[in-house]
């Protein structure tokens, strides 16, 4: 069996596509020897090989020893220097390297085969006793740590001492006899604490760094690395032994990184550090401050040159931006390592782009090389940075559930009462509750940031905020508020009203103080980039939005049309008129204290004018795009207030007594309310209701047509369990409809359909598309019910469920990432029952999944027509119906694609 792949001189065995035997910086070096860089000679033993060791009690195969002595010999002959040579010696470097980068975790031994004689040949070879002694010493340090694993601070404590008694700033300014005395030293610690001299025989040493690089495997940060990066599945390390070249030979030797474009904003031009006469652990330790490429590019203009080529090549056969170790020894370039380069999202965007208008990779492979997240991270603010991490450290007050990302800062505030207050005064605020209801809505719209103690990714204060963009943590559990003192205390620390906070909610983490947050700015190639996307999908893209405002920015992210407009919502808060807001509450709540139909009709009366307001301004920002209406949802006792105090104020309103308020909230209460008296039923019980929200509907799609504004009302019924049930509210709503048009003397496209939310809805969904002219899952009470997991209390528990290190029961919080196994069959088998009846059933999502990427690729596979997404995730949804087609044709047989199809959602 082979265990060993040699690469030098041109030629190497082994290839990038061996990445998975080789690790990457095996696989690297091969591949860059075989594309004609300069790279110095070497050999790769076998992740193989790693595995075989641990299986076999830390033995290593037969065949090895003499696999590695010819590799040897081979690198002898293509150096022209022997290993062991007391005059010139052969020195290596033995490094770690698996099939996937495993930064810092594991092991490298640099200048292996010096010993007490060689160091002296070494030194008249060079004619640099300095340099030599130095590189001894470094060797004796690493290996003594790597191999041994000795104390690295007994090793460091004595190198301060001798660059104290030579006054060095710098390394390079200690003479070789310092070096020399510092090489006595440390091999008499090393003596003292393994109790052997250290070994002289370069084959000796070599294997002690091959052990030990394989031993790095399974150290306990390599493990745990592993498994916090849920890394599975490899063999193990190879290890490379590759011939040491020198970038601290001399003043015409250096060493540096660098990439191939620029990796925080994607700008091809070449960008990098180089450090003359330094080796590449000087430049990591930060001991000296590197000089940029251009630099270099001055003094050193003849391996600069060389590395211009180098980068040009490397782009062209890696087909993406590198990031590129090179050593310069005495004016020759060597190129160490090349891996993939780290980048900023919007560098991600640029450099993707930029490569695909090179022709360097297609526009698909541009769209599939960019990942949700990168989307994600291009929109939210961030904490800045340049913060200094320690300060950052110490302000920190606790962890939560990352609801929807962004950066945060403002004063806490406990209520939304005073969250609206402070606001109008023009003060920044964040919101922190226990929890939050749809009273709270004002409040949140005008905080900063939110924080709940309670709660899960898709409780109320998750899904609006996300409608919004906002920052927010939930599920804060060592968050106490104390209302009445107004404070709340995380941890033993307490803070006030008033107190600064800063919330970091790609994190979940919550700080105190005023920490500096930085806005990212939309790159260019943002917008091209999607429009690519665009092209390629063809599940349409909605979003989930309440107010004109919300509708316009959708359109802005590039929605097309609106799944799911929550009505409810606008009884609370005026987002055009804010000083109407109280008016709308008072309405609502008025209504809902009526002990009769007329009374309640009345009160609907006042919140007509309102909603149809609304609706104007919803139809105007989507012009003539679908926009789906959903009646009232919550239960009614979501509206009332429940503190004594706010039910006397709103019973002196209306002019009834505080009992009564109080008797009828107290009627209003129910045990389990998400599966009470809400949805749908609650237009069975007061049809009123839905007449006012479908006559708002209508009349103002009646106002804008006859403006000239072209409206495509869906109206949308939700809860629904049962043909008749929703056939009573259909018949109510194309009756109410047909009112106001005759009386118009308009006509009008619309559709009357229903939320698919409920298993029963879901197993009888060919009666259900018998009345229904669309379906609309909503995925959150889906999940709920299918799963019998409250979305509203489950985040106390379900993080559990998800911890690999504890239950490990789902992969994915199924609020967030839709459970395609279970709620996905009865989804499945509902599309396909609704279009049994009906042939060309339109069929959407508006859960809290529809901005999720997997669930995102279900959604298309299963044949639905379009997602709906809170605005800011629109994009991520439009790049995921790309990526949902992009991997579909990667699947298929090359040559047996399908056309494309025409996106059903197109009107
Ligand atoms: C749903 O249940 O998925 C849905 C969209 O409705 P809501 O979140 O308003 O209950
Ligand atoms: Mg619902």
């Amino acid at each position: 069996m082979k265990f060993v792949y040699f690469f030098g001189r041109g030629k190497a065995e082994g290839s990038a596509a061996m990445r998975e035997l080789l690790g990457g910086k095996g696989a690297g070096l091969a591949e860059m020897t075989r594309i004609g860089l300069p790279v110095p000679a070497g050999f790769t033993i076998t992740t193989e090989t790693c595995d075989y060791y641990f299986k076999h009690k830390r033995a290593v195969p037969r065949d090895l020893a003499k696999q590695v002595k010819d590799a040897m010999k081979r690198l002898e002959k293509a150096t022209g220097k022997r290993f062991g040579d007391s005059r010139d010696p052969l020195l290596v470097s033995v490094r770690s390297g698996a099939a996937l980068s495993m930064p810092g975790m594991m092991e490298t031994v640099l200048n292996l085969g010096l010993n007490d004689v060689s160091v002296k040949g070494f030194a008249e070879a060079t004619g640099n006793p300095r340099f030599a002694w130095d590189a001894y010493r470094r060797f004796i340090q690493m290996y003594s740590s790597v191999v041994e694993n000795l104390p690295k601070h007994d090793f460091e404590e004595r190198l301060t001492v001798v660059r104290k008694r030579f006054g060095a700033s710098d390394d390079t300014k200690i003479p070789a006899e310092g070096w020399q005395d510092l090489v006595g030293q440390f091999k008499e610690l090393y003596r003292g604490r393994t109790g052997h001299d250290f070994p002289q025989e370069p084959e000796e040493q070599l294997w002690g760094a091959i052990r030990a690089v394989f031993e790095s495997w399974m150290a306990d940060k390599a493990v745990t690395y592993r498994r916090v990066e849920k890394i599975t599945g490899l063999l193990g390390t190879a290890v490379s032994v590759v011939q040491m070249v020198f970038g601290n030979w001399g003043e015409d030797s250096g060493t540096g990184v660098c990439f191939t474009r620029d990796p925080s904003n994607g700008e091809p031009h070449f960008y990098g550090d180089f450090l003359p006469n330094a080796q590449g652990e000087d430049v990591v330790a930060g001991i000296r401050n590197p000089l940029p490429l251009t630099e270099m590019a001055k003094t050193m203009p003849g391996p600069y040159k060389q590395l211009e080529r180098a980068r040009k090549l490397l782009e062209r056969h890696y087909r993406d931006m590198q990031d590129v170790e090179f050593t310069v020894q005495q004016g020759e370039l060597y190129i160490l390592q090349t891996r993939t380069g780290k980048r900023t999202p919007a560098a991600a965007f640029r450099i993707a782009v930029d490569l695909a208008k090179e022709k360097l990779i297609t526009k698909k492979d541009a769209v599939r090389r960019i990942k949700p997240h990168d989307i994600e991270r291009l929109f939210y603010p961030v904490i800045d940075p340049e913060f200094p991490q320690a300060k950052l450290d110490k302000a920190k007050l606790a962890g939560g559930i990352n609801a929807v990302p962004g950066a945060a800062v403002g004063k806490a505030v406990f209520t939304a009462q005073e969250a609206e207050e402070w606001a109008s005064r023009g003060e920044k605020v964040i919101l922190v509750r226990r929890e939050t209801s749809p009273e709270d809505v004002g409040g949140m719209y005008v905080a900063q940031g939110i924080l709940t103690a309670t709660g899960g990714k898709t409780s109320h204060a998750a899904v609006v905020a996300r409608g919004w963009g906002k920052c927010c943590i939930v599920g804060c559990e060592a968050l106490e508020v104390d209302y009445s003192a107004k404070s709340m205390s995380v941890n033993g620390r307490s803070l006030s009203q008033g107190d600064w906070l800063t919330l970091d909610g790609n994190e979940g983490l919550v700080y105190e103080g005023q920490i500096p947050v930085a806005m990212p700015k939309l790159p260019p190639a943002y917008f091209t980039l999607l429009g690519w996307a665009d092209t390629f999908r063809r599940l349409g893209v909605r979003t989930n939005a309440d107010t004109p405002h919300d509708a316009r920015k959708a359109r802005e992210m590039g929605a097309e049309g609106i799944g799911l407009c929550r009505t409810e919502h606008m009884f609370f808060k005026d987002f055009e008129q804010p000083e109407h807001s109280a008016d709308r509450q008072f309405a609502i709540q008025e209504m809902i204290l009526a002990d009769t139909s007329e009374a309640r009709r009345l009160a609907l009366a006042k919140l007509l004018p309102f909603q149809r307001r609304d609706f104007i301004g919803i139809f105007e920002a989507m012009k003539g795009l679908p926009v789906t209406i959903r009646l009232v949802d919550p239960p009614l006792h979501e509206f009332v207030p429940h503190e004594p105090e706010r039910q006397r104020e709103l019973a002196e309103k209306i002019g009834v007594s505080a009992e009564h308020v109080a008797k009828r909230v107290e009627q209003l209460h129910e045990a389990n309310p998400m599966l009470g008296h809400r949805g749908c039923r609650l237009a069975i019980t007061y049809p009123e209701i839905l007449e006012m929200q479908v006559r708002a509907i209508i009349e103002a799609a009646v106002d804008c047509k006859k403006r000239g504004i072209q409206v495509l009302p869906e109206i949308m019924i939700p809860l629904t369990m049962d043909r008749k049930e929703l056939a009573i509210l259909t018949d109510a709503t194309r009756r109410v409809a047909g009112e106001v048009l005759k009386k118009a003397g308009v006509k009008l496209n619309y559709t009357v359909g229903t939320m698919i939310e409920l298993p029963r809805a879901a197993l009888l969904a060919d009666q259900i598309a018998e009345v229904a002219e669309f379906f609309s899952f909503g995925t959150n009470d889906l999940t709920q019910t299918v799963m019998g997991l409250s979305r509203d209390d489950a985040g106390r528990f379900l993080p559990d469920y998800v911890d690999e290190t504890k239950a490990g029961v789902f992969k994915e919080d199924p609020f967030q990432s839709l459970d395609i196994e279970g709620v996905g069959m009865l989804i499945r088998w509902a599309i396909e029952r609704g279009r049994s009846t009906r042939k060309n059933l339109k069929i959407g999502i508006c859960g809290e999944h529809g901005g999720d990427p997997d669930s995102v690729k279900f959604c298309h596979e299963v044949g639905m027509n379009y997602v709906s997404a809170s605005p800011f995730r629109v994009p991520i949804a439009r790049l995921a119906a790309a990526h949902a087609v992009l991997e579909e044709e990667q699947r298929k047989p090359k040559g047996r694609g399908k056309k494309k199809e025409a996106r059903p959602e197109a009107q």
